[in-house]
């Protein structure tokens, strides 16, 4: 089972994560973007991190949804919306949990990803966050369906994720920003699947680990 201890120290690592690897993420937008990318996400998980405590006695779920409503809230952009519908569908899905099974975490990346895929009208191939996160999935339901356990899923899913954000490297954007350079966003690795990437290989750090 994952515990709420867990998911608390996954996002208060995550929030430090994006710190440490601000200039990174922001010069990969700079090749494709608008050289925010490392900035917005800064912003937003500094702003979760002051909403953490206030929520730390919540259910999962309310945790997941206070997250996703404040990247809503205070990243403007593209990004901050796709990650906060993110959290916010995957808090939906967790409503009223205090652990997590495998199974559990399992849907609540799906609905996530689901939400993401909606609310930025994409799919996988078009150079975006979900070029990592939708390889990340199918690699933790595979590891779950195999029996592993939480732990191993997580990690699955951080080398998955690792593959699909390097796979956006020869790919042409033809979403977001990166998509107004057509055949010049070839060549550069998407800034949002790398903080995505990050967000996984955070989880299999702090989740699982003991
Ligand atoms: P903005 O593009 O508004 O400057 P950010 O720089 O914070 O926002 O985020 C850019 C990232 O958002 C991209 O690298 C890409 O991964 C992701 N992204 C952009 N548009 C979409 C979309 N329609 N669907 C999914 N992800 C997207
Ligand atoms: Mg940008």
């Amino acid at each position: 089972m994952i515990s709420k201890k867990e998911i608390l120290a996954w996002l208060h690592r995550y929030r430090e994560v994006l710190a440490e690897n601000k200039e990174y993420l922001t010069g990969l937008d700079a090749a494709i973007g608008d050289a925010d990318h490392g900035i917005n996400m800064d912003r937003g998980f500094g702003a979760v991190e002051k909403k953490l405590d206030g929520v730390a006695d919540k259910d999962i779920g309310t945790i997941l949804k206070t997250v996703g409503m404040t990247l809503v809230t205070t990243v403007g952009g593209a990004g901050g919306p796709l990650y906060g519908t993110f959290f916010l569908k995957a808090g939906m899905t967790l409503s009223g949990k205090n652990e997590l099974t495998a199974e559990d975490m399992v849907a609540a990346l799906n609905s996530a990803i689901e939400g993401v895929k909606m609310r930025g009208k994409a799919t996988t191939g078009e150079k975006t966050m979900l070029d990592a996160l939708v390889p990340a999935l199918e690699a933790m339901q595979k590891s779950v369906a195999d029996g592993g356990d939480i732990h191993a899923a997580l990690v699955a899913a951080t080398t998955a994720a690792e593959e699909g954000m390097k796979a956006t490297i020869p790919m042409l954007a033809t979403k977001g920003r990166a998509s107004y350079l057509g055949e010049r966003s070839i060549g550069h690795q998407d800034p949002g699947a790398t903080s995505s990437y990050l967000m996984l290989k955070t989880a299999a750090e702090t989740i699982g680990v003991s």
